[in-house]
C-alpha cells in the first residue's frame, strides 16, 4: 500500500493535486481549515476538476487539522502567508521522517517552514500550472504547465515520484530548484506589481517599457549578488517574451488586488527588497516599486503585508 498522501489547503493547486492523484488510485486525504469547511464539504460529493471544459468529481476524503492519524507525506498547497500557522497546526501529527512539499510562490515561505519543521525533510516546488476556484470544491485547470521539485539540503529525488507520473503530472526532479525559484520571482516582480498599478493585462506593460528594462537591471544585480548569477542571465529578454506570451492574461496579483484578495507581495517584491538590503545593495527602482505598490493597496483597504 503507497503511503498516503495529505493535502493541506483545497484551493485550486491543492485540488489540482489531490484530484489527479486520487484518479491514478493513490490514496490521497484532504486537510480542511476547520470543522465548518468539512461539513461544507462532505454536503457535496467531493472535488471536481474541470479540464478541457469537461468535469469529474473525485470522492476524496476530508479530514480536519485535529485528526489522529499520523502524517507521513504532506503537500502544502496554502498561500505563502498561510503555510506556517496551517503547518503549526499538524506538529503533533508529523511522523519523525515526514516529508513536506512546498508549493508556495516567491521565497521566505519555503524557509520559514523548514526552520519550523526541522526534522522533516522538505521539498520545494515551482510550478508554471495554473488553475482557479470557480466555487468551493470546484476547480479549472486553466494551465498546463510543468512542476519542478527540489531539495537544497539532499539531492536524491524521492521514490514518490513515480506517483507523480502515475497521476500524470508533469514534473521533473531539479538539483537547481533554487534558482527556478528566484528566477519565477523576479519575473513576478518585474511584472505584476506594474499590472497592478497600471491596471492592465499583462500586454499593457509594452507601454512602459523603460520602467521594464529598468527593473529587470536592478533584479539581475540584486540575482547575481545573492548568489544566483543563472537566474539573472537574459532576464529581460525573457520577461519581454513573458509579456508578449501573455499579453491578454492578467497577472495573479492583479487578479488577487481586483477580487480585494489579500496578495503575496512579502514572498515576492517584499522578500527581493529585504535581500536587497541585507546585501547593502540600492535599488531605488525597486524600492520605489515596492513604496507605490504598499501604498497603492493601503489607499484601497487592502492588506499590504
Ligand atoms: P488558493 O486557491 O487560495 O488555496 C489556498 C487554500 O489553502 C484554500 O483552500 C484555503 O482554505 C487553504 N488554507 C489556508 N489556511 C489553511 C489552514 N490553516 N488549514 C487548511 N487549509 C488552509 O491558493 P492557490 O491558488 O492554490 O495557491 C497556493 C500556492 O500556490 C500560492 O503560493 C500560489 O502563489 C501558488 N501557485 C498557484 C498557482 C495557481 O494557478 N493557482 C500556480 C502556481 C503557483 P479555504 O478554502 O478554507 O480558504
Amino acid at each position: 500500500m503507497s503511503t498516503t498522501w495529505h493535502i493541506l489547503g483545497a484551493g485550486s493547486l491543492g485540488t489540482l493535486w489531490a484530484t489527479r492523484l486520487a484518479r491514478a488510485g493513490v490514496p490521497v486525504r484532504l486537510i480542511l481549515r476547520d470543522h465548518a469547511r468539512l461539513a461544507s464539504y462532505q454536503a457535496g460529493n467531493g472535488l471536481t476538476l474541470v479540464e478541457h471544459g469537461i468535469e469529474h468529481t473525485y470522492p476524496v476524503i476530508g479530514e480536519t487539522p485535529d485528526s489522529p492519524e499520523p502524517i507521513q507525506r504532506l503537500l502544502v498547497a496554502c498561500k505563502a502567508y498561510d503555510a506556517q500557522s496551517a503547518i503549526a497546526q499538524l506538529q503533533q501529527r508529523l511522523a519523525a521522517d515526514a516529508e513536506l512539499i512546498l508549493l508556495q510562490n516567491g521565497l521566505g515561505s519555503q524557509d520559514a517552514v523548514a526552520a519550523q519543521v526541522p526534522q522533516a525533510r522538505s521539498i520545494v516546488a515551482s510550478s508554471t500550472e495554473g488553475a482557479f476556484r470557480e466555487g468551493d470544491w470546484r476547480v479549472v485547470f486553466a494551465g498546463h504547465g510543468y512542476t519542478w521539485l527540489g531539495d537544497t539540503g539532499q539531492p536524491t529525488p524521492p521514490l514518490w515520484l513515480d506517483d507523480l507520473h502515475a497521476a500524470g503530472i508533469p514534473h521533473e526532479w531539479s538539483s537547481e530548484i533554487l534558482t527556478r525559484l528566484w528566477r519565477k520571482l523576479a519575473l513576478n516582480c518585474a511584472i505584476n506589481p506594474l499590472t497592478v498599478l497600471y491596471q492592465c493585462r499583462n500586454g499593457g506593460l509594452q507601454d512602459h517599457q523603460c520602467e521594464v528594462a529598468t527593473l529587470c537591471a536592478e533584479l539581475a544585480e540584486l540575482l547575481e549578488c545573492c548568489g544566483q548569477p543563472a537566474a539573472a542571465q537574459a532576464l529581460h529578454s525573457e520577461v519581454q517574451r513573458v509579456i508578449q506570451a501573455t499579453a491578454s492574461n492578467y497577472s495573479s496579483m492583479y487578479q488577487d488586488v481586483a477580487n480585494a484578495r489579500r496578495t503575496e507581495i512579502s514572498y515576492l517584491l517584499g522578500y527581493a527588497c529585504q535581500a536587497a538590503a541585507r546585501h547593502q545593495l540600492v535599488l531605488p527602482h525597486l524600492q520605489q516599486l515596492q513604496a507605490r505598490l504598499v501604498g497603492y493597496l493601503r489607499e484601497r483597504g487592502l492588506a499590504s503585508d
